[in-house]
């Protein structure tokens, strides 16, 4: 009914989703529609500025806004999407501190989830390759890469400091030329602060399934591209690609093994396993749309944009994935959406490019603007001065040039940052009366008790009736991540209670690999069944 408040919901906090938020809060009086956007972060990326955070060119803040700010008047809900139901209209999103999933009704939605890296058929990959899409990938690569350094710096053995110092970059697109240029441009420069390694040689492999790097790019362009690599010492493995990897060597299709400790993936793509499992129009796995950005089957309620969706011009283009795209869909999406609530017709999508970037650090980059092409330090001008431009709001911007400024100034930052941990598990303390958690919430994890009491409580019709206590030794929380169901009980500490806490990730990796471990709480389930019952 056109006049009532409408809830408008956005998935995804990027380029696509960010930009559709920002330009509806223009578009529609508050009083028209209320916007909510979810994301896992509470912040959007910059990512063509990415590989600058690897090489520490820019400090890791720098390349992220936060949502709040770029999006005042948009309810921001910071969790997964972990389930789009079409014929209800709802999107469930993951729990947050209380385990309890949430449902969020829309009346309209925009699906702009991106895609991921994904490792499916790539024996080892998942475990031994990094991806390269998000903020905490690049930390993650710079961590490693410092890492290996450190290890390469105080290791005896040969055979195991030339791994340390082998770097192995799968995908010759965008993405991974970037990233195989600046951290060539890194190690070269940080290489003199290690005494042992001043004379060591240090290979970076890039490896493309194609016959030249950067598809996307005019010829010309692409073989300067890859003539300033290998001026630089960069190894360029053209028609070949990634298959598999182990902890000590990446496996290319061709048989060729390169052994190394370092493996960065940034193909093949797909669309996240929230968008992989949705019923609905997909061409080759993306998101069928229209060239109105309407969800085919879905016309006037739901829109797709940015990476995840199969999209073609009016004039019928393929829509590359890259942002310039992304943030001109965006605009077409939210017109169409107002004219959805006011009634109007809605727009077409007729954005066909203006060109194609690349920049290959140390003051070089290739570019083609309207048909120019351009190499070499003017085109590296070229792409600081735009990405800056596009860069939302003042305070980024200065940052940013300062932190460009700073970099001509002094040698790169060499700080490794130790953040990750080795697994979720970790202990917990409760203080008597203090609840586990209630009865209805999701599974997500299992505990042991290391010290003191905690009961275990149904609710019944007569009222809350206590089943069990348990003490030091007993497990609990066992029966609802096995059978994937809600919690049967709540369980709140009798007295003051130790715990460790086995997130559900950790305990099914645990149960794969040690049976025996499964087989315990397994037991325990069915003996608690049975009591129940
Ligand atoms: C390193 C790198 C460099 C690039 N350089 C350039 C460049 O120079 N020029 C250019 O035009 N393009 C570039 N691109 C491509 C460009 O960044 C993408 O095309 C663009 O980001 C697509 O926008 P999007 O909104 O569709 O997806 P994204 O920007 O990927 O945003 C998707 C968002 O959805 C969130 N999300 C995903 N799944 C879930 C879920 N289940 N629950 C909650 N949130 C979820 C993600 O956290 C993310 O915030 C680059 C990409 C990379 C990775």
């Amino acid at each position: 009914m056109v006049g009532a408040k409408k809830q408008i919901v956005i998935l995804g906090g990027g380029f696509a989703g960010i930009y559709t938020a920002r330009t509806l809060e223009r578009m529609l009086r508050p009083e028209e529609a209320d916007i909510c956007l979810v994301n896992r972060e509470n912040y959007w990326v910059y990512q063509p500025m990415l590989p600058e955070v690897i090489s520490g060119s820019i400090a890791l803040m720098n390349v992220v806004c936060p949502i709040r700010r770029l999006c005042p008047r948009t309810n921001l809900v910071m969790r997964e999407v972990e389930d789009i139901d079409l014929t209800n209209r709802i999107v469930t999103v993951s729990p947050g501190f209380r385990p309890r999933a949430k449902k969020i009704p829309y009346d309209y939605l925009v699906i702009a989830l991106g895609e991921v890296t994904n490792y499916y058929g790539m024996p080892g990959m998942l475990e031994n390759a990094m991806p390269f899409r998000t903020l905490a990938d690049a930390i993650t690569i710079r961590n490693h890469v410092i890492h290996v350094l450190e290890e390469a710096d105080c290791e005896d053995d040969p055979d195991l400091r030339r791994k340390l110092l082998t770097i192995v970059v799968g995908g010759g697109g965008f993405s991974g030329v970037e990233v195989v240029a600046e951290l060539n441009n890194f190690i070269h420069e940080v290489k003199k602060n290690y005494r042992r390694l001043r004379e060591e040689k240090v290979r970076c492999v890039l490896v493309h399934s194609r016959g030249r790097i950067l598809p996307e790019m005019a010829e010309p362009l692409a073989l300067f591209a890859q003539k300033i690599l290998k001026k630089r010492g960069v190894e360029i493995i053209l028609n070949d690609r990634l298959v598999a990897a182990t902890s000590e060597k990446a496996i290319l299709k061709s048989g060729l093994e390169v052994p190394c400790k370092t493996i960065i993936s940034t193909v093949p793509s797909a669309n996240p396993p929230v968008l992989q499992k949705l019923d609905c129009a997909k061409d080759k796995g993306s998101l069928l749309v229209t060239t109105a950005l309407e969800l085919v089957g879905h016309e006037g309620s739901i829109w797709a944009l940015g990476d995840c969706v199969s999209l073609k011009t009016v004039s019928g283009k393929v829509v590359p994935p890259t942002a310039q795209h992304a943030t001109r869909e965006a605009t077409t999406c939210a017109a169409n959406i107002s004219a959805a609530i006011r009634g109007g017709k809605p727009a077409q999508f007729t954005f066909e490019g203006l060109g194609t970037l690349g920049s290959l650090g140390h003051g070089s980059a290739v570019a083609q603007i309207l048909g120019v092409k351009i190499s070499g330090w003017l085109a590296w001008m070229l792409w600081r001065n735009l990405y800056l431009f596009k860069l939302p709001g003042l305070k980024s911007k200065v940052r940013i040039g300062i932190d460009w400024f700073m970099h001509l100034l002094f040698p790169a930052d060499l700080a490794q940052m130790r953040l990750e941990h080795e697994s979720g598990i970790k202990n917990q303390h409760f203080e008597p009366g203090d609840i586990v958690f209630h009865e209805g919430d999701l599974g997500d994890s299992v505990y042991v008790i290391e010290k003191g009491e905690c009961d275990v409580i149904k609710e019944e019709e007569a009222g809350p009736k206590l089943v069990a206590t348990l003490q030091a030794g007993n497990y609990f929380g066992e029966m609802a991540l096995l059978s994937d169901v809600t919690r049967n009980a709540t369980v709140r500490a009798s007295t003051a209670l130790d715990v460790l806490l086995i997130p559900k990730g950790d305990f099914n990796r645990l149960r794969q690999s040690v049976p025996a471990f499964g087989e315990v709480f397994s037991e325990l389930a069915r003996k608690r069944t049975g009591r129940d019952n």
